[in-house]
């Protein structure tokens, strides 16, 4: 790389990505160094004091760009919730968006993209350097030293920055105020106990999108004998309160903003918890809800 060469880190409000900023202004500089977050406006509201965090320590601006729709309203635009599991909104609201960004201001090739995968997620890794390519990318947390959730949280704690709440919460990403269309029914379970006036909020708006397009397309899905059938979150929160606890507890899902799927050639996000909140439940990776 040249020495002109910038490097634009994706801030998505989560832990990894933190670490990934870290770095790059270690190595790079405030000079070559950008970070770019991608707003959908249903973010929890302690993400935004967690950017603001950020730009004090670092001294620098995070830039925040917006598509100016909701998942929601994403969901409903393209007459979808999830198409073939890859999701329209994470497709839009961030990578699209911040693609597009990116393009009318740069030419191509001129900067490096910087992600916070780790190298507990080279599949994403792999899939987002080729769908990104021949553009530069890199992912300082796929090098040493290696580091996990928990250590870049005590790094923040050492430094005075609170871990976002979600986190604390036990939920093992900060994207979409805790919800996510790509959850499983851990996740929605643990949504609906732990902050169940978000989980009635994305249960009307699944409603909304279920009546609106006449057909029974649900964010979940349940498995009997092999075969998956549509679970509305009012069904599943039926059966919650009923005291009916024999939902997949494996079933976390995955939240996917900045990592490409196969169905659409683009990229996800990343994942954690148990090293966060030891006691919540396995898995690793990434809210204001209107
Ligand atoms: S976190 Fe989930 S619901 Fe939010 S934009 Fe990404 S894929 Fe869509």
């Amino acid at each position: 790389m040249s020495d002109t060469q910038i490097y634009i880190v994706n801030v998505s409000g989560g832990l990894t990505s933190f670490e990934a900023l870290r770095r790059t202004l270690e190595r790079y500089g405030k000079e070559r160094t950008r970070a770019i977050f991608a707003d959908t406006l249903i973010e929890d509201e302690d993400l935004y004091r967690f950017l603001d965090d950020q730009e004090r320590y670092f001294g620098i601006t995070i830039e925040r760009v917006a598509d100016g729709r909701t998942p929601w309203q994403v969901m409903h635009d393209e007459r979808c919730i999830t198409m073939q599991s890859a999701a329209p909104c994470s497709k839009i609201l961030k990578r699209k968006l911040i693609d597009k960004v990116l393009n009318e201001r740069y030419a191509p090739v001129t900067y490096t993209r910087v992600f916070g995968m780790d190298w507990t997620e080279m599949h994403r890794v792999d899939r987002l350097t080729a769908s990104l390519a021949p553009q530069p990318v890199w992912f300082p947390l796929c090098e040493k030293p290696y580091v996990q959730k928990c250590d870049i949280a005590e790094y923040l704690e050492k430094i005075g920055i609170a871990v976002p709440r979600l986190y604390t919460l036990g939920f093992s990403h900060n994207n979409c105020g805790g919800g996510c269309v790509k959850a499983g029914m851990a996740h929605w379970a643990h949504l609906y106990y732990t902050l169940p006036d978000r989980y009635a909020v994305w249960e009307t708006k699944e409603e909304e999108i279920r009546t609106y397009l006449e057909k029974n397309v649900t964010i979940l899905r349940e498995r009997v004998n092999g075969v998956a059938y549509p679970l509305s979150l009012h069904d599943f929160r039926l059966r919650l309160e009923a005291g009916d606890t024999s939902y997949d507890k494996n079933d976390w899902g995955g939240c996917g903003c900045f990592a490409p799927t196969s169905q659409d050639g683009l990229w996800d996000t990343s994942t954690l918890q148990s090293l966060i909140v030891p006691t919540a439940k396995k898995k690793v990776e990434s809210g204001r809800v209107a």
